[in-house]
């Protein structure tokens, strides 16, 4: 017997989730996500929704795997590589309205969307 392959021909391999990064918790994972997203990258996140439900566990503990599918792989790296490096040449940043910390690429509050540079009062 023959099996039809016919749907199968193209890659399948380009479709496959790849870890990219394993970011310390569900911020920074969620920083990266808006990196991604921002250039278009779709992207998935492991261990957020399990942290979520646990609720008990400390939110700098969780663990949480950035996944990108194989074909956005090379591009995902190379915004992965100049995050790292705004990272080491930028602190976070506390925000002064809600007090949330945010990553340092962020321009504006993930929480309340203040704006980084807003030094007014
Ligand atoms: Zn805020």
């Amino acid at each position: 017997m023959q099996k039809n392959n016919v749907n199968k021909d193209y890659d399948d391999s380009a479709f496959v989730w790849v870890n990219i990064y394993d970011a310390a918790n569900a911020m920074e994972a969620n920083i990266i996500k808006g990196l991604l997203m921002n250039a278009g990258i779709q992207c998935d996140l492991q261990g957020e929704i399990l942290q979520g439900a646990l609720g008990e566990i400390p939110f700098d503990q969780g663990a949480v795997a950035v996944r990108v599918y194989a074909i956005k792989e090379r591009q995902a790296r190379e915004i992965l590589v100049n995050y790292q490096q705004v990272q080491q040449s930028t602190p976070d940043w506390v925000c002064p309205k809600c007090r949330e910390l945010n990553g340092s690429t962020f321009e504006f509050c993930w929480s309340c969307r203040t704006v980084k540079n807003d030094e007014s009062e």
